[in-house]
């Protein structure tokens, strides 16, 4: 990646219904990386070598000709990772209406991940009271949120994650049950064993290889696997060691791969949802924000290394 200077004409030109905004917060995800090369099977178009990186953020609109957008909106989604930007795509943009909720948020908590564990967990895992839930990458932007809603929805939930703080941050601040550091286990399956004694019903797969092949192994009767995203295969999509497939015929185990955006038309019900839950105290929401287009990258990077704690965003500008 590279930090380009370039100049910004601050007009839409004539004819075209495209918008310009100034961002104000940038996303870090890491579907991202899988859009750095080219992979066939992919649901999405690989990133053009030398073009600005797109990816979705949070923006004012400072020019538009769009019928749909004026001056002074603040608006979220796909944008290009710019100080300002020409969004010739609009159809992505929503206008956002909330006023009294953080604005980063709408690229975390009420944002793609915000649905993604909201559709994963209700719709893709078909969860019941008292079910044992396991969450990996669980301190993450969308794994934070599945198990806090899998506490409110009367689970027991268990979250792995990569340090001894984010260990902390989900038994003491996002309420999970208990937590583990999988880097310090050197056989998953003994440490599932060890939390899930009676198993598991419901995994919510954030890394898939190896954990996904030890909760394999875990899982009981009839449970489900919510197969969100696959980080800790390295972009390779290989299915690296998943010895235990067989686990699904034996115990009648529903694995299911998902898009958050097969989703969307439970966008306004998922919003108010979190946003009540949130204004209650009844759920929480960690960010980690870094300041600057010029520290974007890092940050983009530091997410397959674990170096975010919550959900990675980049502030360009605050107002
Ligand atoms: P996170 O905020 O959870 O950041 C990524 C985290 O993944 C890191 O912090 C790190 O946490 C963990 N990680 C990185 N490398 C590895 C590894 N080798 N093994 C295990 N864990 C690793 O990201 P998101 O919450 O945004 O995304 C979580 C998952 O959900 C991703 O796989 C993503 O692709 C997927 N996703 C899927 C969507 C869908 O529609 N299906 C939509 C959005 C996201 P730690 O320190 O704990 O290792």
């Amino acid at each position: 990646m590279e930090l380009v200077d370039g100049e910004v004409k601050m007009e839409v030109p004539i004819g075209s219904d495209a918008v310009l905004v100034k961002n104000l917060y940038l996303s870090c995800d890491p579907y991202m990386r899988g859009r750095m090369r080219e992979f066939l099977n992919s649901y999405i178009p690989p990133f053009v070598p030398g073009s600005v990186i797109e990816g979705y953020g949070v923006s004012r609109v400072v020019a538009s000709n769009n019928p749909n957008f004026e001056v002074g909106d603040l608006v979220s989604g796909l944008t290009g990772w710019e100080e300002y930007c020409l969004i010739q795509k609009t159809e992505s943009l929503k206008k956002i209406q909330v006023e009294d909720m953080p604005l980063s948020f709408h690229v975390g908590l009420l944002g793609m991940p915000g649905l993604t564990a909201y559709a994963g967990f209700y719709e893709v895992c078909s969860p019941h009271k008292g079910e044992y839930v396991f969450v990996s990458a669980a301190s993450g932007a969308v794994g934070q949120l599945v198990g806090q809603l899998a506490k409110l929805h009367g689970c027991y939930v268990v979250g792995s994650a990569g340090t001894k703080e984010k260990v902390d941050l989900l038994k003491n601040k996002l309420g999970f049950d208990e937590a583990f550091n999988y880097k310090e286990e050197s056989d998953l399956n003994v440490a599932l064993k060890r939390y899930f004694p009676q198993g598991i019903d419901i995994y919510f797969d954030n890394v898939g290889g190896r954990m996904l092949d030890a909760a394999l192994l875990n899982m009981r009767l009839h449970g489900r696997i919510a197969v969100c995203g696959v980080i800790s295969q390295k972009g390779t999509f290989d299915v690296e060691g998943i010895k235990n497939i067989f686990a699904l015929i034996s115990k009648r185990v529903r694995m299911q791969g998902f898009l958050q955006s097969d989703y969307l038309h439970l966008f306004p019900q998922f919003l108010s949802f979190i946003i009540d839950h949130y204004k209650k105290g009844k759920i929480v929401y960690i960010e980690d924000m870094h300041e600057g287009l010029e520290s974007a990258p890092a940050a983009l990077v530091g997410l397959f290394s674990g170096k975010n704690v919550g959900k990675q965003v980049v502030c360009i500008s605050p107002d």
